[in-house]
Formats: structure tokens, sequence, C-alpha cells
């Protein structure tokens, strides 16, 4: 049994938390070094009280003054910044991170990690939408391993042949064995497919015509998850899915025609993947997030993770369907924007961003999420990018149109009112 030294970036959101229901359960193998939170400071702070970590990272001073106040009488030193939270990502000490902070803010603390070597748990696929290929060659040149988070990518990882986890089983051993060699950009010998399973979210089977009156709080509704707003936003536009097209492109190796979504509405079976000799492998167990996070934790061993056993009999049936792109544009714009390269998926990341954030606030209406997608796509995702430099001014821009056109199509919409 190996003891893992931890930092979870995003300790106090919807996977964080689940990542220390996991760790709690298993004192003797996890022990919490650093963690970070955001505006829920009281939060964090009974985190710091329950499982005793040597750092606390917040965004600014003044959420740093209220968190010492609350963790005086603990050992913990409260760090604030940006900078700290890549700090907290390559401590010597810490041999695994949870990469659980939303959005494009999840971006350098996990590029930090890589750089230093660490095994990566990785929930923040926007890591991965967008900036793929600077994140993988940060992977590779830092000698890091990533474990998937995303339920779906875990559960392909898991039916990947064995000698796709090697890398990190080598890392996991306390006799590592010599890395092997990199692995070329395909699929692994023998697999064809994966296929991306979907739960298709709250809108479904929601009648077309009503889906121009959909409220933050309907979208926010799944049916089968329980998840921080913005993926749970993402997960009714189906975009959630576009952007694990994407995530699966960069993990796998795989190209945009070797992923094939299909809706599961049970959430039960949490993907697949498929073999040259006809043989599906599948993954399948309770939606639940503390299932992947505690394989990804154990590596290669298997812990409990609090999660109730499957009953098949119970469940009765699981039924599949093809996606309807007329009810989830976002998932065609996801694969347009993969196939494009360059710019596109980081242009696709950030304009969706800032329109989930604005139909969140009720400033924009459901339908016009994908309007301000496809806009910013077309004005924006040719644009050159040579660097992560580059990557980053992108993405800025990408928001900066996404905001104009919004505020542009908002002022049209109250002049037509
Ligand atoms: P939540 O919104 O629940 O949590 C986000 C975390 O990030 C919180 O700890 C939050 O702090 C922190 N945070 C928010 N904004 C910033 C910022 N600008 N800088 C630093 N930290 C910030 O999200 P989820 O846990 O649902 O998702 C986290 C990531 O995991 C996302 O990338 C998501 O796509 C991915 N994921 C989530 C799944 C799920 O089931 N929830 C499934 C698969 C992937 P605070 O709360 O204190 O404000
Ligand atoms: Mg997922």
């Amino acid at each position: 049994m190996t003891l893992r030294n931890l930092t979870i970036l995003g300790a106090t959101g919807t996977i964080g938390v689940n990542t220390l229901d996991v760790v709690a359960r298993h004192p003797e193998r996890f022990r919490v070094v650093a963690l970070s939170g955001f505006n829920q400071i009281e939060r964090l702070a009974g985190q710091c009280r329950q499982f005793r970590p040597r750092y606390a990272v917040v965004p600014d001073a003044a959420r740093a003054r209220a968190l010492a106040a609350l963790v005086a009488d603990l050992p913990v030193e409260v760090l604030h910044g940006e900078a700290a939270l890549e700090e907290i990502s390559a401590l010597p000490e810490v041999d695994t991170v949870m990469a659980a902070i939303v959005g494009a803010a999840g971006l350098r603390p996990a590029l930090a990690a890589a750089r230093a070597g660490k095994r990566i748990l990785l929930a923040n696929k926007e890591t991965l939408v967008m900036a793929g290929r600077f994140f993988m060659e940060a992977v590779r040149e830092g000698g890091a391993t990533i474990l998937p988070i995303d339920s779906e990518h875990n559960a392909i990882f898991q039916c990947m042949p064995a000698e796709f986890g090697a890398e990190c089983r080598a890392q996991s051993s306390e006799h590592p064995a010599p890395r092997p060699a990199p692995r070329a950009p395909r699929l692994p010998a023998g697999v064809r497919r994966i296929l991306l399973t979907a739960s298709g979210g709250p809108f479904r089977t929601r009648a077309l015509e009503t889906l121009a009156a959909v409220t933050p709080e309907e979208a926010v509704a799944h049916p089968n998850w329980v998840m921080g707003r913005k993926i749970s936003v993402d997960s009714a536009t189906m975009m959630n899915k576009g952007l694990e097209v994407i995530e699966a492109h960069w993990l796998f190796s795989a190209r945009p025609e070797e992923i094939e979504v299909v809706i599961h509405p049970q959430s039960i079976v949490h993907s697949m993947v498929e073999y040259r000799d006809g043989s599906v492998i599948a993954q399948l167990s309770h939606p639940d997030m503390r299932t992947p996070i505690a394989h990804a934790l154990a590596y290669p061993e298997r812990v409990e993770a609090g999660v109730p056993w499957l009953d098949l009999a119970r469940i009765g049936s699981l039924s599949f369907e093809a996606p309807d792109t007329r009810r989830f544009p976002c998932l065609k714009l996801a694969y347009e924007a993969l196939q494009a390269g360059g710019a596109a998926p980081t242009v696709l990341n950030a304009a969706n961003e800032e329109a989930v954030a604005a139909f969140l606030a009720h400033a924009i209406p459901y339908l016009a999420i994908a309007e301000a997608l496809a806009e910013t796509l077309g004005q924006l995702g040719t644009a050159p990018v040579g660097s992560l430099d580059d990557l980053v001014a992108v993405d800025a821009e990408a928001r900066a149109a996404a905001r104009a056109l919004m505020a542009r199509h908002a002022a049209g919409a109250r002049r037509g009112a």
C-alpha cells in the first residue's frame, strides 16, 4: 500500500468534496497536504479542521484574512493568489494533485503539476480543451501522468488494454520500472473506437419548440448527477459531451471519427471501448463521482468509495439512442472545432464559459448559448496559435468577442420587445 500525499485544487467544489469523502474513508492511505477554495471560505475552514493540511489557498488577501481568522488555532499556512495555486501544485512533498478547479482558471495550476512530474487526477476538462497540445507536452516533458476523473474518461481508461496504464503503474510503484516509450499519437493497437456515453441531460425529450423558454433553474436540474452549475448547464446543452470528445482526443490519441457519442439515459454505463474483433468493453457503476475518484486516487489498487453496489435487476434496463444535433447543436460545434484544430477549441471553450455565465445570470436566453458559440467561432476560430501565450491571448479575445455579441443581441431583443 502506497501512502499518497495530496493537493486538492478546488476542494470546496463538488469534485473536491467527493474527493475528501473518499480520502476520509482511508486515512492510512491518503494525507492531505494542501487545499484550495475560492468563495466558500467557511467550508474550506471546516475542511482544514478535518484534514489538517499544511497549506490552504484562497484568491485574495481579504479572503486569506477571513480564512486565517477561522483557522487561527490550526497549524495551516494560508496563502493567496494564482502563484500560490501553482506553488501547491508543485510541492516536493506532494505526489498527487487533484485538478478540480472549474473552467480556464484551472489551466495554470494543472500545468505546474505537469511540469513538476506529478500524478494528476484530472477533473478540469477545460485544461485539455483550451490547451491540449501544450498540456500534453508539459505532461511528457515533466514526466507526469494523468488519471482521468471525468466519469466517461475514467471508464475508457479502465476499458483500455492493460498496457495503457503502464506509465501510471510505474509511477505508483515504490520501485518504478523504466518509463515506457511514449505512445504513438493513435489509439492503442487493437482498439477501433471509443463509445462515449451521455445522459442527454434534462432536455433530452422536451418538445423542441419549448427550449427557447428554458430557465437556468431547469437547466441545472440534472436527472442523474449532482454537479456544479457550469457543468450542469453544459450537460443540458450537451456542450459537456462536446468538451469530452475533445478531452478524449487528447487523453487517448483518438481522431474525431474514432469517438462516437451515444445517449444512455440511465447513466450506468459510463463509456465503452470497441476492439477490432468486435468486442465492446464497458465500465458500469452508479452515477456517483466517488467511483472514478477512488479509482484514480488508489490506482492501480482498488479501495471502497462509499458507493452502493450495483443492483442490475433493480435497474432493469439499459437503453441507448443516437444524439439529435438539432436539439444539441453545441455537440456538433465541438466536433467541428476539434476537426479545425488550432485556436478553435480554445475559442469554443472561452465563448462557452462566457455564454453559460450570462445564461446563469438571466442575461441571455438558453438558445443564445449555441448562437454565441457559433458566431465567436466564426470570428476567431482560425486565429494563429504558436505558443501558450498565443492561446491565452485567444482565450481573452474570444471572451471579449462573445460578451460583445451577447450584449448586442440583448440590446436587439430589448428594442424588439
Ligand atoms: P464546482 O463549481 O462545484 O467547484 C469548482 C471549484 O473551483 C470550487 O472549489 C471553487 O471554489 C473553485 N473555483 C471556482 N472559480 C475559481 C477560480 N477562478 N480560481 C480558483 N478556484 C476557483 O465545480 P465541479 O466540482 O462540478 O467541477 C470541477 C471541474 O471538474 C470542472 O472542470 C468540471 O468540468 C469537472 N468535472 C466535474 C464533474 C462533476 O460531477 N461535478 C464531472 C466531471 C468533470 P468555491 O466553491 O470555494 O468558490
Ligand atoms: Mg463527464
